[in-house]
């Protein structure tokens, strides 16, 4: 690896949260507050985007690869989608793969009337299901997960949608916050644990669902509740709304990385403010990891908050050590290889002025390969930083998530391969710490883990799954790694 030259992309070595969701019912203009509401949530998937609308008799859908901006900006582009109801989704691809015919919402005409689902997280018994599905004759149009609901929807003999729909769930696993659409309105609902978000406002009659309240301020809906773990909430084209628990009661396992990197700052996830979580992460990691130095500088963006918590809890000044560029958009083509060098650094930059002759203590969300993590070092090294220490605000991130996050394969994380002092090695820092698992808890939910029954999803840092993970009971396993598991320190 060339260390000379700081190949800054931040973004390529973290966990990448697959989608988004949005939905409007009752609404004059559905499909634009649709493409707002997704341009929020942007940030949760930037692959491909698509909008499914209903106008009373027909279903339309226009769907893309990038951006929302890319796609809906357009008066053409919403004119084709007429209606008061409408759905739609943001995505990065992994379980299906990238490809237009696996963007979202999917639509099928069922016997029993148009479908059209958008869907947040990741089925873990997928294969399972459409192997069973396709030796019983049924024909998939994607490689979706996501599709599998619809077979399942399609071949349930029950006699309503709405019966159909949770015969279906009931056959799935893992985690899914779903919006779905039928002739008759909207459907949301949550898997039982509630591993990914949903929540739902008002606009006057105009009721809508997210992945995150930050949609519901950008359209100017008021936050009403959250989706419960486990529910399902039917909205008619009135907007009148009914709710529905079909699988009984669960203790809800939201998941915790929400808080430490997925969800924008400024959303309230599980009751709590995103950037206070953020910040009592930050200070929560001082008062563990405390290191003398003369300045806290964050890894941009997301390093931020926990960095400002770190600062305050301190009192070490927090400065911008790193400046991230606000205007890098699409890869140039490069006249010579020096150009491509700077391409690169036009992302992000070390304020050499402000680092030079100091001892840096350096905050991030947290390290998935190291790969970045050391690039940084390196990059605060050149600019003249007389020490560099690392304190990253989640737990040693050592498992996959099997839940719709995009995390490498469990060989590729550092905290998978090595114990603490190999790993600071690694990334080159002159001191490496994490935030406890229990003061992670602690900072956001104000009580330590309760090892019996832990409030949230964390699997990616303890490894203990709270569902069964049929397509991936052998996949995990640590005798398939290629070298033997450490424990991580
Ligand atoms: Fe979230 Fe990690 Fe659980 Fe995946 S494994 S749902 S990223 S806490």
């Amino acid at each position: 690896m060339n260390l000379t030259n700081p190949l800054l992309d931040l973004h390529g070595d973290k966990l990448r949260e697959e989608c988004g969701v949005f939905g409007a019912i009752n609404a004059n203009d559905a499909s634009a507050l649709t493409a707002l509401g997704l341009h929020a949530l942007q940030h949760r998937g930037q692959e491909a985007a698509g909008i499914t609308s209903y106008d009373g008799e027909e279903f339309h859908s226009l769907r893309g690869t990038g951006h929302v901006a890319d796609n809906f900006s357009s008066a053409e582009a919403l004119g084709v989608l007429p209606g008061n109801m409408a759905s739609g989704h943001v995505r990065y691809s992994t379980t299906g793969g990238a490809g237009l015919r696996n963007v979202q919402p999917l639509y099928a005409d069922l016997a029993a009337g148009g479908f059209a689902i958008a869907h947040n997280g990741n089925i873990s018994n997928a294969q399972h299901l459409r192997d069973d599905l396709v030796r019983k004759g049924a024909i998939f149009q994607s490689t979706s997960d996501t599709e599998v609901i619809i077979h399942l929807v399609a071949t349930s003999r029950y006699p309503t949608l709405l019966d159909r729909f949770v015969d279906a769930l009931r056959m799935v696993e893992g985690a899914y916050s779903l919006t779905v659409m039928t002739k008759e309105g909207m459907i949301a609902c949550r898997d039982p644990l509630g591993i990914r978000p949903l929540v739902m406002g008002r606009i006057g009659k105009t009721v809508v669902f997210a992945s995150e309240t930050v949609a519901l301020d950008v359209v100017g809906a008021k936050f009403e509740r959250q989706v419960d773990p486990g529910e399902l909430i039917q909205v008619d084209h009135e907007g009148k709304t009914s709710s529905h628990r079909p699988f009984g009661e669960h203790k809800s396992r939201p998941c915790i990385f929400e808080h430490v990197y997925f969800s924008r700052p400024d959303s309230i996830f599980d009751g709590r403010s995103v950037y206070e979580a953020r910040k009592a992460i930050g200070m929560q990691l001082a008062i563990e990891n405390h290191v003398d130095c003369d300045l806290v500088v964050p890894v941009p963006d997301s390093g931020v908050p926990a960095a400002i918590g770190y600062a305050q809890q301190s009192g070490v000044p927090f400065e911008l050590g790193i400046i991230r560029s606000h205007y890098v958009g699409r890869t140039f083509i490069q006249p010579s290889d020096s150009a491509r060098q700077s391409s690169v650094k036009r992302k992000h930059n070390a304020n050499r002025g402000l680092v030079e002759g100091k001892r840096i203590v350096l905050i991030d969300d947290s390290i998935v390969r190291g790969t970045t993590s050391m690039k940084i070092v390196e990059m605060m090294r050149e600019a003249g930083a007389t020490e560099v220490h690392f304190r990253v605000a989640s737990p040693p991130t050592a498992h996959s998530c099997f839940y719709g996050v995009d995390t490498p394969e469990r060989s590729k994380l550092l905290a998978a391969r090595m114990e603490l002092e190999p790993m600071r090695e690694f990334i080159r820092a002159d001191s490496l710490a994490f935030v406890s698992i229990d003061g992670l808890y602690r900072a956001v939910s104000e009580v330590e883990r309760d090892s019996d029954q832990p409030k949230y999803c964390d699997a990616c840092f303890t490894g203990e799954y709270p569902t069964s993970l049929t397509d991936h009971n052998e996949v995990d396993k640590p005798a398939q790694l290629p070298f033997p598991v450490n424990k991580v320190a």
